[in-house]
């Protein structure tokens, strides 16, 4: 049952879970709950943005030709025939010698074709907010350009032009572009759903009373909220006893899921249930990953009743190296379900100020912390110790160094490769 003897490398694994997973299928939804998933289709403005002209100030919509020569020592006065607000049509044409108040976003109405802000007018000197009643004159004080002040028809998007391609990630930005042309849901591949069952006799649920030798279930918490933050919904399935009953029901009932992450009972020693319940169930090989934390890794999968194999990812038991395992390998399975490629953390080179032993062949990725010098450089600060039960050793971090696994150390002063958890993008 024990496939696979030997160390596969990190990227080895990475490559072998991705080849799993598949894009998942085309949803509508409405525009806010699709932040982060992929669109699926192209974009196509069904008219154009801004529809008409319009003006870009508060002033006065004129012909700039009346206003020639206008200056504060000679201004020129104009005949205020309307007050036109946003989100009005204003037909007639403008005469000569004839302006209208106009506010921002306004339609220019026809025959004008500039507009005076307020600032080049009599207007700061009128009673505060008195707006001047129709056939009030209203004095330039500055000539206006043909053009001044007016935001053009399609100036920013043309109809039947392409907005948003395919394949684009939905960020504040694309919701607020698809909103502009009247869409308020859009076509996205499914987010993943992800089951997740922890494992083991000790394990408690937060929130009920821990009786002595036990521990709390951080495991499932901290890889929710992952599956959350990188786009998927987390399924919690509970705390499995390490029975082959128990634990055989459980994972069926996250077989509606996309993936099943199971977390402790894949390390060699273990005297292991999952491992017999998945020997048993399901197509799983248990990897030796070069990686610390982590090391043990279970990855297989499942054949749900509608007849669809579930992927399933086993972590390791230590809460560090259960949350590390999953940065680097579920995530990158979760992006591929969503449509995503760009999965990879932002890296930095920065200058390590500990020394990073690196004790068996293995990537290490230590929790560190990122800032920057003084001198502009980038810095790298371990949080304290590594051990892979210290889980505050991750809250503490914002990076994950990433030792190569034929360096025997990195001394004070080297620069290293870190991974950051946080940022968006690399500086
Ligand atoms: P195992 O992989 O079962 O040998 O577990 C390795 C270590 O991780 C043990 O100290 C377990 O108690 C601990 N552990 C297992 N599951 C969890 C969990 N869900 N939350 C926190 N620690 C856990
Ligand atoms: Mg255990």
């Amino acid at each position: 049952m024990e496939a696979a003897a030997g160390m596969i490398s990190v990227d080895e694994a990475r490559e072998r879970i991705l080849a799993f997973f598949d894009r998942l299928p085309v949803e509508r939804r409405p525009l806010l709950d699709a932040l982060g998933q992929v669109l699926a289709g192209d974009t196509v403005a069904p008219f154009d943005i801004p529809p008409l002209d319009n003006t870009a100030m508060d002033g006065y919509a004129v012909r700039a030709g009346d206003t020639a020569g206008a200056s504060p020592g000679s201004p020129v006065e104009l005949r205020v025939v309307a007050n036109l607000a946003a989100g009005y049509l204003h037909e007639t044409p403008i005469g000569p010698g004839e302006a209208i108040r106009i506010m921002t976003g306004a339609p220019m109405p026809p025959g004008a074709d500039a507009v005076v802000p307020f600032e080049e007018t009599d207007e700061p000197l009128r009673e505060a907010n008195a707006a001047p009643s129709r056939g009030a004159l209203v004095r330039v004080l500055k000539e206006a350009e043909v053009h001044a002040n007016i935001r053009f028809r399609a100036e920013d998007v043309r109809c039947d032009q392409v907005v948003i391609p395919a394949g684009r990630v939905l960020r504040p930005s694309e919701a607020g572009v698809l909103a502009s042309i009247g869409l308020n849901e859009v076509a996205v591949y499914r987010r993943p759903v992800v089951a997740i069952l922890s494992t083991g006799d000790e394990v408690t649920e937060p929130g009920q009373p821990l009786l002595p030798g036990r521990i709390y279930d951080a495991n499932a918490y901290s890889v929710a909220a992952m599956v959350r933050k990188f786009g998927g919904i987390p399924r919690l399935l509970g705390i499995s006893r390490d029975t082959v009953e128990e634990m055989t029901r459980k994972i069926h009932e996250g077989l509606g899921a996309d993936m099943l992450v199971t977390s402790a009972g894949v390390s060699r020693g273990d005297f292991d249930v999952v491992k017999d319940v998945l020997a048993r169930e399901g197509a799983i090989d248990f990897w030796t990953v070069r990686m610390k934390p982590g090391k043990p890794l279970a990855f297989g999968a499942f054949t749900a009743p509608d007849g669809r194999r579930v992927g399933h990812l086993g972590l390791p038991g230590n809460p560090v190296s259960s949350m590390v395992s999953f940065e680097l390998f579920g995530r990158p399975a979760i992006f591929r379900m969503l449509g995503r490629t760009d999965w990879e953390r932002p890296m930095v080179r920065a200058i390590t100020r500990d020394r990073v032993a690196n004790t068996d062949g293995r990537r290490f990725f230590a929790r560190c912390i990122v800032t920057q010098g003084e001198d502009g450089r980038w810095y790298a600060d371990l949080t304290g110790p590594q051990g892979s039960g210290i889980l505050t050793s991750m809250s503490a971090a914002n990076g994950l160094t990433v030792i190569r696994e034929d360096l025997a150390a990195a001394n004070p002063g080297d620069e290293i490769d870190v991974m950051m958890l946080d940022w968006e993008h690399a500086p």
